[in-house]
């Protein structure tokens, strides 16, 4: 995963850009995937595929010709789809048009204006200081053309074709923690999905340019969307900062009450909050209006009330590969795959048994001397298999993890006490 965020953080990865395609391209030699093109202009529901951007040169310079900003330094410095200008501009007027970090001085931040359209560089705090000169030059070649937006698709067909949607965006150029991260991850995730037995649901993984291409492939896929039973965003997966699990715009759903649940078992450090309060990203496409799916946001965000939320070095030239670490990929890894695996494990448990389990008699009594919350949990969790809760369910009302009781419900299986359906089985007589 560090490997492939080495070689391609520092390219250009505007919105549509070569820079874009060159990375996009390159994952595709990873694992099988289909690249779906869609061209400048080309309506997606209320939104329209933007022009190519490419920028050829830009920089600032004092009039006797010293440079102070090269964009051939860092791709940072110019706004995300400027405009082109050159000439000579006074101070106050590149005032205006000069960005600077709001928190980090040393830092250039990401600016773009990708459909309000302006011209802009941006530059560290500490350069915008030794700006005392009456008149500057200004020079921005870039040009706005005809290309097309490209979104990769992989696919891990599953034995039903209930999908659950893996996204993350490859788009911000020179990042890496927002958002190369969730790309790598969300492959790897799909590699090993792709090696190990046939799941039951299936799994789609796009990684695409952020918002646009999430309306983009949803507006071209509508005969997708009823079979989409819910997703996962993924995004800045390697910084140190606890997991933190979004909700959707749907927190009674059985996605958002299992994988709430679960991530109590995957990091205890980790933390849950609702749609629209840690991050919001791609995930909004898919829970909108006409849409509906319960999509969950899986990122590394600091906790309120840190003043650096998400991470520090967000949207600035300081989010290197500096930030993030293999050992936390790694762990975030873990943390997304362990959510698919809940998913997977979320059945509805139905008894074979009627009354209360002689638990004795079937070897799993557990002595409220010595465990009392285990004998109690057991009997919490035994009631409610009736073939109307599901393991997230029984997790939800319990307060307790996945895990927890995911463990006893295996239990009662081996025992032939239970069985898993994937569809309610109400098992009282009336
Ligand atoms: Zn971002």
């Amino acid at each position: 995963m560090l490997e492939l965020i080495n070689e391609l953080w520092f390219l250009k990865r505007d919105i549509v850009s070569d820079d874009f395609d060159r990375a996009l391209y390159r994952l595709a030699e990873e694992i099988p995937m289909t690249i779906h093109e869609y061209p400048t202009g080309e309506a997606c529901w209320t939104w329209r595929v933007p022009e190519k951007w490419t920028c050829h040169e830009a920089y600032l310079e004092t009039l006797d010709g010293r440079r102070l900003i090269d964009y051939a330094d860092h791709p940072l410095h110019v706004v995300s789809y400027s405009l082109p200008f050159e000439g000579r501009v006074s101070r106050d007027e590149l005032l205006r048009h000069l960005h600077v970090h709001p928190r980090l001085p040393e830092a250039i931040p990401f600016v773009f204006k990708y459909y309000e359209r302006d011209w802009g560089l941006c530059a560290s705090q500490d350069l915008r200081e030794t700006l005392t000169d009456e008149t500057y030059r200004v020079v921005i070649r870039t040009t706005f053309e005809a290309g097309t937006l490209k979104v990769g698709e992989i696919v891990i067909p599953g034995q039903s074709d209930q999908t659950f949607m893996l996204v993350a965006h490859l788009c911000h150029p020179a990042m890496v923690n927002d958002d190369m991260t969730g790309v790598v991850v969300g492959l790897e995730a799909a590699r090993r999905l792709l090696a190990g037995p046939q799941p039951y649901y299936t799994y789609r993984l796009l990684i695409l340019p952020e918002t646009i291409g999430s309306v983009a492939y949803l507006s071209h896929h509508e005969d997708l969307i009823p079979r989409m039973a819910t997703g996962l965003f993924l995004e800045m997966l390697g910084n140190d900062a606890p997991h933190a699990l979004q909700g959707s715009f749907q927190p009674h759903s059985q996605a958002d009450k299992c994988m709430v649940s679960a991530l109590r078992g995957l990091d205890p450090q980790g933390y849950n909050a609702a749609y629209r309060t840690v991050i919001n990203n791609d995930e909004r496409q898919f829970n909108a209006p006409g849409v509906r799916v319960p999509m969950l946001s899986l990122s590394q965000v600091e906790n309120e009330p840190s003043p650096t939320r998400p991470y520090r070095e967000y949207h600035s030239s300081l989010d290197t590969p500096e930030v993030v670490t293999q050992k936390r990929l790694e762990a975030s890894l873990q943390v997304a795959l362990g959510l698919i695996q809940a998913w997977e494990n979320n059945q509805y448990i139905v008894n074979r048994f009627k009354g209360e389990v002689f638990c004795s008699g079937y070897g799993i009594w557990i002595d409220y001397r010595t465990n009392p919350e285990g004998h109690r949990r057991l009997f919490e969790i035994m009631e409610r298999c009736d073939g109307c809760w599901t393991v997230a369910d029984i997790a939800g009302e319990l307060d307790i993890s996945f895990q927890a009781v995911w463990e006893i419900v295996s239990l009662l299986q081996e025992k032939d006490l239970v069985w898993l359906s994937r569809t309610p089985q109400p098992t009282t007589p009336r």
